[in-house]
């Protein structure tokens, strides 16, 4: 497998799990970073993600690089936690910006390569807070659930094209994001687990390399978890 990838947020935690994931296996990775160096052993572009120009620049760099994007993985993401009666409006627009708004300006500048070639794999990476709900993530649970809205939506507009929207839900896993996350809130998230234990990035990077297989072609509009059991039911 050689297919033209991009990562975003690929330089640490589940997006570079993921990179790695897909490089492994031969795929042309490249990953956005948007402080410091990219990881060893993959093509990296600087790039914020709220930026549009800069979303532009990097896309067009990995093309250049690797040909038109035929695999997207959506992963870049924030939380800013508060309860909502003590939350900035500034933060609640912060974390929708970067995860839902900035999301989709990067599939919109990259889902014209795939319907053009007619084959494509998006994956977009939410979490169990956008179903199950969690205290002090109305901004971060509003902004994933959007995603699945706008997933399963796109699915609808470009299946016939071939491409597939998938849609991963993550529980906790054990990354910089949920450092903070520890005593009896950690507690509480890992009892509610069926697995009693936290993920690990390259658990979730597992899934969204099915996803963008061959072996996902009949895969689409779904949504995944990818939790240890983490807001069954949902
Ligand atoms: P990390 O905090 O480890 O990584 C976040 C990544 O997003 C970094 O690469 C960061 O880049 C990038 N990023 C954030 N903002 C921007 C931006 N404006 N432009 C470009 N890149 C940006 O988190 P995780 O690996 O845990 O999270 C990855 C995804 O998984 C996120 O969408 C998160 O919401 C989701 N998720 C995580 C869960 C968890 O338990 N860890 C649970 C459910 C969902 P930089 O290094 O440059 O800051």
């Amino acid at each position: 497998m050689s297919r033209s990838v991009l990562v975003t947020g690929g330089n640490r935690g589940i997006g570079l799990a993921t990179a790695r994931a897909l490089a492994a296996q031969g795929d042309k990775v490249a990953v956005t970073y948007r402080t410091g160096e990219p990881p060893e052993g993959l093509f990296g572009v600087r790039c914020d993600i709220t930026d549009a120009e800069s979303v532009r620049r990097a896309v067009e760099e990995a093309r250049i690089q690797h040909g038109p994007l035929q695999v997207l993985v959506s992963n870049a993401g924030i939380t800013r936690d508060e309860l909502l009666v003590a939350m900035d409006e500034s933060d609640f627009r912060a974390v929708v910006e970067t995860n839902l708004l900035a999301a989709v300006g990067v599939v919109k500048e990259v889902v014209p390569d795939m319907i053009k070639a007619r084959w494509g794999r998006i994956v977009l990476v939410s979490s169990v807070s956008s179903l199950a709900g969690a205290p002090g993530q109305t901004n971060y649970a509003a902004s994933k659930a959007g995603l699945i809205g706008f997933g399963r939506s796109l699915a609808l507009e470009v299946g016939r094209r071939n491409v597939t929207v998938n849609i991963v839900t993550p529980g906790l896993i054990e990354t910089d994001m949920v450092k903070e996350v520890t005593g009896p809130r950690r507690d509480h998230l890992l009892s509610q687990t069926s697995l009693f234990r936290a993920g690990q990035p390259e658990e979730v990077a597992g899934v969204i390399r099915f996803l963008a297989s061959d072996d996902a072609s009949y895969v689409t509009a779904g949504v995944i978890p990818v939790t240890g059991g983490l807001g069954v039911g949902h």
